[in-house]
């Protein structure tokens, strides 16, 4: 039988996930309907709308830009939050909680939200042979996609995380927030920097800022050096990527990590594991 998902965004027209789980689908042989859904901006009619997919039998969901945060707090009031999406205050991925649905839970208060966006990232860093155990990390942004990356991070046991942001009050809040949100957090210190003052050698280095929708350019000082850059933004020239690569730097955009993100759903949605390389190389050829 067709299992059927969506992805909710307002606007959602340009989102690539059907594309994406479709070729999911293909590899693992699953029968599958995955399409996307508008929603307009305010959180009743993301309640709405999501109530409404599951009591008609959805299995699973997508959120993006704006309703990650609503989608949250939604979760949070009805069937739960994984660690990933607490510490990271924001939910990508919706499924049935299937402990309160066997109890006797209405569908719509069983609503579970998990956030993939963060360990995709690492799972994309990890496929491009890209250490992580043990190097000094720079992660440049404050705002939703630097803090949903921060728990995966530390997990694979980076020996140092700074974070730098232009707002550098953003940046100790957001660390301030975090901290006991997670053991893992708690653990660990995490340095914070305005952007413009981030300087010395690091390993790798995250821009997770959203400049290049804006067409400025990050203020990076002189003597900033990393072995390995990496842009979460993908599809457009991105200067972060050039300035690294003019100094010595492998560098990747982000579009593995949409990738990984979207296995990640996949799996958790179907338990079919996702060739992701394979996948990419599919979709990359389109
Ligand atoms: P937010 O709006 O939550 O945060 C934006 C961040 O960018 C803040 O730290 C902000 O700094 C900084 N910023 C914005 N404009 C500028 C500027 N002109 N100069 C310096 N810093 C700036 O966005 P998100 O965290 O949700 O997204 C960030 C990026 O990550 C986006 O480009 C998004 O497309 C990408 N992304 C990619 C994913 C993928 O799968 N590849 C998944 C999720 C996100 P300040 O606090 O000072 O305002």
């Amino acid at each position: 039988m067709t299992q059927h998902y969506i992805v909710i965004g307002n606007p959602i027209a340009h989102s690539k996930s059907p594309e994406i789980h479709a070729q999911f689908a293909t590899q693992s042989g699953s029968d599958i309907s995955y399409r996307r859904q508008y929603c307009p901006d305010d959180a009743s009619s993301f309640t709405a709308v999501i109530e409404a997919f599951f009591n008609g039998g959805g299995v699973g969901a997508n959120v993006t830009v704006p309703f990650k945060q609503i989608a949250y707090d939604c979760c949070a009031a009805r069937g739960g939050l994984s660690e990933h999406a607490k510490v990271a205050g924001a939910v990508n991925t919706l499924s049935l909680n299937k402990t309160l649905i066997d109890s006797g839970t209405p569908i719509a208060e069983a609503i579970y939200g998990d956030n993939t966006d963060g360990q995709g990232l690492v799972n994309h860093i990890t496929s491009l042979d890209w250490p992580l155990a043990g190097a000094r990390v720079a992660l440049i942004g404050a705002g939703g996609a630097a803090r949903g990356v921060i728990l995966p991070l530390l997990r694979a046991d980076i020996s140092s995380l700074t974070i730098a942001n232009r707002t550098l009050s953003k940046a100790t809040d957001l660390v301030k927030e975090l901290g006991t949100a997670s053991d893992t957090i708690d653990q660990h210190h995490i340095d914070t920097c305005a952007t413009s003052e981030l300087s010395g050698q690091f390993d790798i280095i995250i821009n997770a800022t959203s400049i290049g929708l804006s067409g400025d350019t990050l203020p990076l000082a002189d003597d900033l050096q990393a072995q390995y850059a990496y842009d979460m933004m993908y599809g457009r020239t991105l200067p972060f990527l050039q300035h690294f690569s003019k100094r010595g730097a492998q560098t990747s955009d982000g579009y593995g990590m949409l990738i990984g993100q979207a296995a990640l759903s996949f799996e958790r949605w179907t338990g079919h594991n996702i060739d992701v390389v394979k996948a990419t190389d599919a979709l990359s050829r389109r």
